[in-house]
């Protein structure tokens, strides 16, 4: 075969060369302009713009993804993104005056965020548009150079992401590299100032020991066995509504904060299972496996491991609604599970499918005790109206983020953080959050040349230590004034 023929493989070879060109790029100041940044977000709110139908198709095709899911949960909550980013970026890119102190006196001080450098985005494939490029708003907003890997399970999503940013952005500082793990490896081996990885928590952890070679700080936006805790004081049509929507009108249950079981009273189960059977059908019909409004399951890999989860012996007996599968189609009907063991597969790892086991317990007050038994969750929620079992459930819940008598919708508030603790993550983002995430907050203290005691400078005398440790210990004026005169205790 020709030489020519063969296709160029991305090896670290070529990660080297690519870091290179943007380390050049970004020495030359390009990125840190606040008008680059805003036309940097304004390309991509218009591609996202221009091309929302490509898209919808991309997601469709990767995943059978619903237009609505596609258009609401990726589409519009990135362009929601990069309009808080556009109007914000103003606001977060000023220097923050903060107090001094005595000892420094006199003095200013601020906080000046400034970008990292060249930063590295690794992405999952079952948000594949917005986890992409969510945390690339980030990047841009704090001015850096990036290079976005997308994920191969989505490979049109991945190609279209590769083209639609080489046709709009700004390709010296922003860069798509298609591939899997070769190809991730090797940006892996490069020294990066960030990176954000969103997946699983077994490659977080080669993300992470990579980073650490160079002293790379990360973002690992991981997952989970996110609970959902039902009492029995509730709004029942509403809670149940509210968890179907977060559990498998988010990609048919494969998304990071979809409730991964639920824990309820032995006394509610059944009230429970009954209003879930009925939504469900009313939500999906008789046939769900037949389901316009549900994804696919994303590739027969998965499709294998939920089997595996659902044909375990001592779960199988357990489905009390649904348990359908279609191979040829990669589909899986909403299934719900009734008292599956502790010790089971599924409850031993994150489901991330349309499988829903229920857990029961005498009193609703022992579900914190078995989420809190088990890894720290991506999120939490609790569906009751007892102001105690709230209270109880925020202060004793550790979790990446709660939601008290809902599902999910935490995710579409800028203000809040989205990030796990734990196994489900290090570090967040969403709003400012993000730019944050991608800033360096540099400390700069200001003085003149005016006011120099010579309290610090040798020769060291008792006078000079009573005084300084009056003052280090933030002692008032009349701390002050017995120190001067020798009259303290120090
Ligand atoms: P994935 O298979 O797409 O992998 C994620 C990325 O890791 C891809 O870009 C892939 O190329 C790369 N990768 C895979 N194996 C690698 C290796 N050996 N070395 C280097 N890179 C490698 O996605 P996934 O992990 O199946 O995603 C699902 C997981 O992600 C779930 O656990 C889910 O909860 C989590 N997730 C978290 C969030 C969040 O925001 N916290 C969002 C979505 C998904």
């Amino acid at each position: 075969m020709a030489s020519e023929e063969l296709k160029k493989v991305f090896d670290a070879e070529e990660a080297s060369l690519l870091v290179k060109e943007l380390r050049d790029t970004f020495a030359t100041g390009r990125t840190r302009s606040y008008e680059w940044r805003i036309s940097q977000l304004k390309a991509l709110l218009k591609l996202t713009d221009n091309h929302e139908q490509e898209i919808a198709d991309a997601l469709n095709s990767d995943l059978c993804k619903p237009q609505l899911e596609s258009v609401v949960y990726e589409i519009a909550m990135l362009k929601s993104s990069c309009k808080a980013a556009l109007k914000e970026l103003k606001h977060w890119m000023t220097p923050e005056k903060v107090k001094t102190s005595i000892t420094t006196f006199p003095s200013s001080a601020e906080i000046v965020p400034e970008p990292l450098g060249v930063v590295l985005v690794i992405s999952a494939w079952n948000y594949p548009f917005l986890l992409s490029l969510d945390p690339v708003i980030g990047a841009i907003a704090a001015g850096n150079a990036v290079v976005l890997k997308p994920s191969e399970i989505a490979p049109v999503t991945s190609s279209l992401l590769e083209k639609l940013l080489r046709d709009y952005m700004d390709c010296s500082c922003i860069k798509v590299v298609e591939g899997a793990v070769a190809e991730t490896s090797a940006l892996l081996e490069q020294k990066w100032d960030k990176i954000f990885y969103t997946g699983n928590g077994r490659v977080g952890r080669i993300v992470m020991a990579a980073a650490a070679k160079h002293l790379t700080p990360v973002v690992l936006e991981l997952g989970g066995k996110s609970p959902v805790v039902v009492d029995s004081d509730i709004n029942l049509q509403v809670a149940t509504r509210r968890i179907l929507a977060g559990k498998w009108c988010f990609n048919n249950g494969q998304a990071c904060i979809a409730p991964d079981y639920i824990i309820t009273t032995k006394d509610y189960a059944p009230k429970l299972v009954d209003a879930l059977k009925n939504e469900l059908e009313n939500f999906y019909g008789k046939n769900p496996l037949e389901s316009k409004d549900l994804s696919r399951i994303v590739n027969s890999n998965h499709f294998a491991r939920l089997t595996k989860l659902l044909d375990e012996d001592k779960v199988s007996g357990k489905i009390v609604h649904g348990g359908e599968k279609d191979e040829s189609k990669l589909r899986i009907a909403p299934t719900i599970l009734l008292d599956v063991p502790r010790d089971s597969l599924i409850m031993n790892e994150e489901i991330f499918g349309p499988l829903l086991p229920i857990l029961t317990v005498d009193k609703v007050e022992e579900s914190f005790d078995v989420i809190n038994s088990g890894a720290k969750p991506l999120a939490a929620y609790v569906f009751t109206n007892n102001k105690k079992l709230k209270e109880r459930f925020v202060m004793s819940v550790s979790a990446g983020g709660l939601v008290v008598n809902d599902t999910n919708i935490h995710l579409a508030v800028h203000t809040l953080p989205f990030g796990g603790v734990g196994e489900s993550g290090v570090g967040a983002y969403h709003g400012k959050f993000s730019f944050d995430a991608f800033s360096h907050k540099k400390a700069v203290l200001y003085r003149s040349f005016v006011g120099d005691a010579s309290l610090r400078y040798p020769p060291y005398t008792n006078g000079k230590l009573k005084l300084l440790k009056v003052l280090m210990q933030g002692g008032g004026l009349l701390a002050i004034i017995r120190a001067l005169f020798g009259w303290s205790k120090v």
